[in-house]
């Protein structure tokens, strides 16, 4: 029996390791700069539709003023205000930049530092919020650049699996601003969009950690005419998703959201303590009961 021992063990250490990674909760971010809440009533969005049936969403979450990308994506990444990360234009957001407070992405490298953390993004300038390092992975896709999905984000996935996934769409923005929020032009785009979200997703199913895995759907601010930065509702309120993994089915969130609690939820799903200062709060009425 003594020769067993060190085959046992091997069996044991095996399914220890097996389990660990089947008990690991991912997160998949995907940011649509500038979606408006609107649009979910204008365009065909099937994908993101089936995802809040068959999820937990809001149409209002309250963000930031003024209400434009660099101040709300700091909030988003941050967990705190612009009266304290101090980002509320693109000027800083240059080579050296340092952000005043550590992301999400830099807590879960900090916490846990053996995670892959991955970032995918058509905005170049969002790589300053990130926290210098914390990336495995940090990749500058083209606006509209089909083929960048097959060709960088599906072999990502399904090599690395990783814990925390952020995917950045600039194009919606783009569009509010050339052809205005919610125009054919803005709404017909997000459609595509909206189906290569459905790709993202099966990219995860393939990799085998779908199972494991919290997707949700996140903006910075909405729109209104060709202009935000505003405190219209418009511009404001903004919608959410949160779709897989323990996620209430078809539940609408019930309390109000600050664009702070995202990061508070991203944080308790993937198991990292917040920093103190940080004022969002989980959004715990979204889990299913254990
Ligand atoms: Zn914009």
């Amino acid at each position: 029996m003594k020769r067993l021992a060190p085959v046992f063990s091997f069996l044991v250490f095996i399914l220890c390791a097996a389990v660990t990674i089947a008990e690991e909760n991912r997160v998949v971010v995907i940011g649509i700069d500038g979606w408006t809440a609107s649009s979910l009533s204008k365009a065909e969005l099937s994908v993101i539709k089936r995802m809040m049936r068959e999820g937990a969403s809001t149409l209002s979450v309250v963000t930031e003023m003024p209400t434009n990308s660099p101040t709300n994506w700091s909030s988003l990444f941050m967990g705190v205000g612009p009266d304290v990360h101090g980002l509320t234009s693109e000027g800083p957001m240059k080579a050296g930049y340092v952000p005043k407070c550590p992301s999400i992405f830099a807590l879960l490298r900090d916490q846990k530092p053996e995670s892959e953390i991955g970032a995918f993004y058509e905005w170049h300038k969002i790589k300053y919020l990130f926290s210098k390092g914390s990336l495995n992975h940090s990749q500058h896709l083209p606006r509209m650049f089909d083929v960048s999905l097959a060709l960088a984000v599906a072999p990502y996935i399904k090599w690395k699996k990783p814990s925390l996934l952020y995917f950045h769409i600039d194009a919606i923005d783009h569009l509010g601003h050339t052809n205005g929020f919610d125009s054919p032009r803005y709404l017909k785009t997000l459609e595509k969009y909206d189906k290569k979200i459905g790709k993202i997703e099966s990219f995860v199913k393939k990799a085998g950690v779908f199972a494991d895995t919290v997707f949700m759907i996140v903006t910075d601010h909405g729109g209104k005419g060709f202009h935000h930065g505003g405190d219209s509702p418009e511009e404001r309120y903004t919608p959410l998703v949160i779709y897989g993994k323990n996620i209430k089915k078809n539940y609408t969130i019930k309390r109000e959201v600050k664009i702070e609690d995202i990061p508070a939820t991203i944080a308790f799903i993937i198991g990292i303590e917040p920093p103190e200062e940080w004022i969002g709060m989980p959004l715990d009425e979204i889990f299913m009961e254990q």
